[in-house]
């Protein structure tokens, strides 16, 4: 039995791995794997369908909002976000500012996502917790927002440095209506949002969702349409759109995959049961690290992620000990990232509790023999 808390690609469900197994070489009967099914026959269009009305029910998606599957992954859309937000114009048809968009930087993801948007668009940094090592979310009250800006960009889980969002920022009043636009690629589905106050949200797969290779864009209707002209068709949403994601040849098998995530979900009781366990587990690993001397962890308290838990050993000689020790019981890929060093636990749906507890045991193992 081994526990698998990588960051991404990330453990997924025994039991899709299991399903995915018994019908690899024939799904339902129909003699084929899913891999080797046109996108486009009854077979696949029904998986995609499946999948898409799953994930809808799964969080409560309005009908003025539209679900793409995509590639490329989140970092494709750092760019593509910009190409396809930056020419919008305010409801009252005024253009806003021409080309700026608000981004508040939180860690090492959004700081990406900045650099890649300041190529397509003029960036207003409105809040930065850069100068704290990013160990919590700007406050809402000190962010300096554009008066018109194009949108507002988030991180809302900040994979690498562990600070989550607990709250939704409205942002409407002083930007006149600007939407917000989230990458929720390591959180998604491991909490309840109110996806009526975004207006896009996107993110990898291959955390929370199944495997690497395909990209989830929830888009507000209203949104489509305003790309610029040098923005690839199969990254222009509005032709993507148009096409029920299939303008080009959709990641079928890691479609497939994620619907059979999304069925595992609704067994499990839903988004609102897994974010119960979620919090769970959070409290537990986060319960013992506070208690100990011998571990820490860096973010403020109202701001740690739920999903990714960064901490470090008093001593950092003992780093490759620890992991060591970690991998022989079986407790697997816990290695900070090169970035910020120490060490990161990924507990996102996948993981159960036994696992996160399995943790705490070692570490409180590891603790008395070496403290
Ligand atoms: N944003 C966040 C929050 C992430 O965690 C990741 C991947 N770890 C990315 C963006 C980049 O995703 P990809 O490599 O799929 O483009």
């Amino acid at each position: 039995m081994v526990y698998n808390f990588s960051p991404g690609p990330a453990a997924l469900p025994r039991e899709v791995l299991q399903q995915a197994a018994e019908e690899m070489l024939d799904w339902h009967g129909s003699g084929m794997s899913v891999m080797e099914m046109s996108h486009r026959g009854k077979e696949f269009m029904s998986i995609l369908e499946a999948a898409l009305q799953d994930l809808r029910d799964l969080l409560n998606i309005p009908s003025n909002y539209k679900v793409l599957f995509l590639q490329g992954g989140a970092i494709a859309e750092n760019a593509i976000v910009p190409m396809n937000l930056a020419g919008l114009r305010s409801p009252s048809g005024q253009p806003r500012q021409p080309g700026v968009a608000d981004y508040i930087e939180t860690g090492s993801w959004s700081t990406k996502s900045i650099k890649e948007a300041s190529r397509y668009c003029r960036v207003n940094v409105a809040a930065s917790s850069a100068a704290e090592k990013f160990a919590r979310i700007p406050a809402r009250a000190d962010w300096k927002l554009s008066k018109d800006a194009a949108y507002v960009h988030l991180c809302t889980n900040e994979t690498i440095d562990g600070a989550e969002y607990h709250f939704t920022p409205d942002v409407a009043a002083d930007t006149n209506n600007a939407p917000l636009v989230a990458d929720m690629s390591s959180h998604i589905l491991s909490r309840e949002i109110d996806i009526s106050r975004y207006g896009v949200i996107y993110g990898g797969a291959q955390k929370n969702i199944g495997p690497a290779g395909v990209t989830l864009l929830i888009v507000r209707e209203d949104l489509l349409g305003h790309a610029l002209p040098s923005c690839p068709s199969a990254f222009n949403w509005k032709i993507v759109a148009d096409n029920d994601s299939m303008y080009n040849t959709p990641p079928t098998y890691a479609i497939y995959i994620a619907g059979l995530v999304f069925q595992w979900l609704k067994r499990q009781g839903g988004v609102a049961a897994m974010e119960a366990r979620n919090i769970a587990k959070a409290e537990l690993l986060y319960g013992y690290l506070d208690s100990s001397a011998f571990y820490s962890n860096r973010i403020a308290a109202d701001c740690r992620s739920r999903m990714n838990v960064p901490f470090y050993l008093r001593d950092d000689t003992l780093n490759e000990t620890f992991l060591a020790g970690a991998k022989e019981r079986g407790l697997l890929q816990l290695k900070g990232h090169k970035s910020v060093g120490g060490m990161r636990a990924s507990i996102y749906n996948a993981m159960p509790i036994e696992g996160v507890q399995a943790l705490v045991d070692y570490l409180k193992e590891f603790e008395k023999k070496q403290g």
